[in-house]
């Protein structure tokens, strides 16, 4: 159906077509710790003193994005699909999860519209690497992902630099 106010975009088929889009959320935190390699939003981060500790390489951005893809399809989370007590996920990469959760979406039924992460964290500033980042995490999961960073203003437990926060937003359709 469409409205009225609705642009004539010259595929009437295509647009009656248009499946119902879902939505799914995503959360993560890590701890920071010094002297462990950073692994964020896809990529490494030499530079970074203080890396994410967790059951994997910590990647919030990629974790987030990952509930995201998986709640929106309806296919529980991060820890009930991929186990992250399973020894053999130790060190794991985030990348690679987002490559096997828009696997999953996609046997599920569904072709993935388009994923958006925010990092919530005092460093390392994700601007200088923005592209690259979302270059890698699009990739993973063949459809966009864009990425913005936030800071707590220096309250919390992001803002006292304990750890690195990221939420994500993922839009999917049926397929028919
Ligand atoms: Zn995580």
């Amino acid at each position: 159906m469409r409205c009225a106010s609705t642009p004539d975009v010259g595929h009437h088929e295509a647009v009656t077509a248009t499946p119902m889009p879902r939505v799914g959320l995503g959360v993560d935190v890590h701890r920071l710790e010094m002297g462990v390699p950073l692994h964020l939003a896809g990529l490494a981060w030499p530079d970074e003193p203080m890396g994410l500790v967790g059951h994997s390489d910590g990647d919030v951005a990629a974790h987030a994005a990952v509930d995201a893809l998986l709640c929106a399809a309806g296919l529980g989370d991060i820890g009930s699909t991929f186990g992250t007590a399973d020894p053999t996920r130790a060190g794991a990469s985030g990348v690679d999860f987002l490559a096997e959760t828009a696997a999953l979406v996609r046997r599920a039924g569904y072709e993935i519209g388009n994923v958006t992460i925010t990092v919530v964290g005092n460093s390392p500033r994700i601007a200088a690497r923005r592209a690259e980042a979302e270059a890698v995490l699009s990739a993973a999961i063949g459809a966009p992902v864009t990425l913005a960073a936030t800071t707590t203003d220096g309250l919390g437990l992001t803002g006292r630099g304990e750890g690195i926060a990221a939420t994500s937003v993922a839009v999917i359709l049926q397929r028919d």
